[in-house]
């Protein structure tokens, strides 16, 4: 099949045919711990690229926000287009294209929760239209296991960058896994995404609730390996700069 060809059962082919010299995009993977500024970096990119005149879209699949925008910590926020668990990346950027919004770069956060085939949807759009894609999110779950989006963007991207902003462990040396805690100890069990009474919770939920007591409380703390393995967290747990999901 050429570049040209226009077949209806082709998800791709109108983007392609937009396209009239063949180009490779860039899949990339940028890594980190909860909290360790990849929402930020993920706006600044697409900051950077739109300030050249290059055309992007926002994607998210569970943004803290619970709407469709990427939000970072330090207040930046943007619109973006909520990624649901069945859709498919290719037909929703051949819908833009067809639309008569071309697009050169696309930008994913919490890209962790993407699905294995909506990671390799990711390296087919930089294959076959040249879309640069950049990916945001966690390597790996509170268990320590990698999540199966991030496992197939680590076989698969171009590039794999660890987010530079370190958070550290209680102990200061750089935290690298998300505890997630109850009552002071370690959760090792338990659903990959928590699902709360009053409906999906953000894993990154970053608003404590003093109104719910500590042992009602499910939060996040990021902790170095050997802190995680032993489960052992700090002089003062519960303290400044945790996360708590409610
Ligand atoms: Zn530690």
């Amino acid at each position: 099949m050429t570049l040209l060809d226009d077949d209806p059962t082709d998800a791709l082919a109108a983007v392609r045919a937009a396209r009239r010299t063949p180009v490779r995009g860039l899949l990339r993977f940028c890594y980190g711990p909860m909290d360790c500024g990849k929402s930020t970096l993920a706006l600044q990119i697409n900051h950077n690229h739109a300030r050249q005149g290059r055309r992007g879209l926002l994607l998210v699949r569970h943004d803290r926000s619970g709407a469709p925008r990427i939000t970072s910590r330090i207040g930046i926020t943007r619109e973006a287009v909520e990624v649901g668990e069945d859709t498919d990346l290719r037909a929703l950027i051949r819908r833009r294209w067809v639309a008569g919004q071309p697009l050169d770069y696309l930008i994913v956060d919490e890209a962790q929760f993407l699905s294995p085939a909506q990671v390799e949807q990711l390296a087919e759009l930089a294959d076959e239209v040249g879309l640069d894609v950049y990916c945001f999110g966690i390597a790996t779950d509170f268990q320590s296991h990698m999540f199966p989006g991030a496992k197939r963007l680590f076989e698969l991207a171009d590039e794999l960058q660890p987010v530079q902003v370190e958070v550290l462990c209680w102990c200061g040396v750089p935290g690298r896994f998300n505890a997630r805690v109850r009552d002071g100890e370690v959760l090792r069990e338990g659903d990959t995404v928590v699902v709360a009474d009053t409906g999906p919770t953000e894993v990154e939920d970053e608003i404590p609730s003093p109104a719910r007591p500590e042992s009602a409380t499910l939060r996040y703390q990021v902790l170095c390996r050997r802190h995680f393995r032993l489960g052992d967290l700090g002089p003062s747990a519960g303290g400044h700069g945790q996360l708590r999901l409610t």
